[in-house]
C-alpha cells in the first residue's frame, strides 16, 4: 500500500470513527414520540397538527370554501401561483421540526415532512419540475445550506420529477419576512428574484413555511414573467 493510500484509508477510518462515535453520543430521538431510531418517524408525522378545516382551494387560507375573496377578486389581489398546499400548521411539533432543521441543521427531520407535503399535491396539478425557493447566496453561505432545497429534493423523488435549482436566483438580500407586517412583506420582495431561462411551462415551487404566501407569490411571478404558464406552490407548514 502506498503512503498516500494508507493516509487516505486512515483518514476515512478516522471520519468513520468520529461519525459512529457521534451517533453513539447523540442517538437520534424522535421529536414526536421521544423513542430512539429517527429524528422523526414516518409513522409519527400524524402527531403533528394538520392544516385542516375549510380552506381556500387556491391560496390555502383558512375560513373560506372554494376560493377566498382575494382569490375570487383576481387581478393583482390574487396570488401569482395557481394553487398552494401545506399539510401542517406552523405550530407545536411542526414548528419545532422546521426550526430545528433550519437553525440546528437537523436535516433528518425534513424528509418525513416533505413526503407528507408531496402526498398533499392535488392530482390535477401537473408540474414538470420542482423548484426550491432560493436563498440569497450570502445567507446560504452563512447558514450552510438551503432548507427549501432539501425539502424539494424529497418532493421531487416522491413525484418522480427533476429538481431544478438553476431556474431562479435570489438577487437581493431582504430582511427575513417574519420580521415584517403583510404590506412590508410584499414590498420587501420586489425585484428580489431573477429567473434564468428557458423556464419549463409548469412548475412546482417548494418552501419550508408560508404565512401570507408573499415569498412563493414573488417567485411565481418571476417565473411567470420568464415564460412559466402554471406555477403551483408547496410548503411543509402554513402559519394561519
Ligand atoms: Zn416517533
Ligand atoms: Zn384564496
Amino acid at each position: 500500500m502506498s503512503i498516500e493510500a494508507g493516509e487516505s484509508a486512515a483518514s476515512r477510518l478516522g471520519a468513520r470513527l468520529r461519525r459512529e462515535l457521534g451517533e453513539l453520543l447523540l442517538p437520534q430521538r424522535c421529536i414526536a414520540c421521544s423513542r430512539f431510531g429517527a429524528a422523526l418517524h414516518d409513522g409519527c408525522v400524524g402527531l403533528l397538527t394538520a392544516a385542516g378545516g375549510t380552506r381556500c382551494t387556491r391560496c390555502w387560507r383558512p375560513g373560506a370554501g372554494t376560493w377566498c375573496e382575494r382569490c375570487a377578486a383576481g387581478g393583482t389581489q390574487a396570488p401569482a401561483f395557481d394553487g398552494l398546499r401545506a399539510p401542517f400548521r406552523f405550530e407545536g411539533l411542526a414548528r419545532r421540526a422546521v426550526l430545528e432543521a433550519k437553525f440546528r441543521r437537523v436535516t433528518a427531520l425534513l424528509p418525513p415532512l416533505a413526503r407528507e407535503a408531496a402526498a398533499s399535491v392535488p392530482a390535477e396539478w401537473t408540474p414538470e419540475a420542482v423548484v426550491p425557493v432560493p436563498l440569497h447566496p450570502a445567507r446560504e453561505r452563512r447558514r450552510g445550506f438551503n432548507q427549501a432545497e432539501h425539502i424539494a429534493r424529497t418532493v421531487a423523488e416522491v413525484l418522480a420529477l427533476p429538481e431544478r435549482t438553476d431556474l431562479v436566483r435570489r438577487v437581493r438580500e431582504t430582511p427575513p419576512q417574519a420580521t415584517l407586517d403583510a404590506v412590508r412583506r410584499e414590498r420587501n420582495l420586489g425585484d428580489a428574484f431573477a429567473a434564468h431561462g428557458p423556464v419549463p411551462p409548469r412548475l412546482l415551487l417548494v418552501d419550508d413555511v408560508t404565512t401570507t404566501g408573499a415569498t412563493l407569490g414573488a417567485v411565481a411571478a418571476t417565473l411567470r414573467a420568464a415564460g412559466a404558464e402554471q406555477v403551483w406552490a408547496l410548503a411543509l407548514a402554513r402559519e394561519d
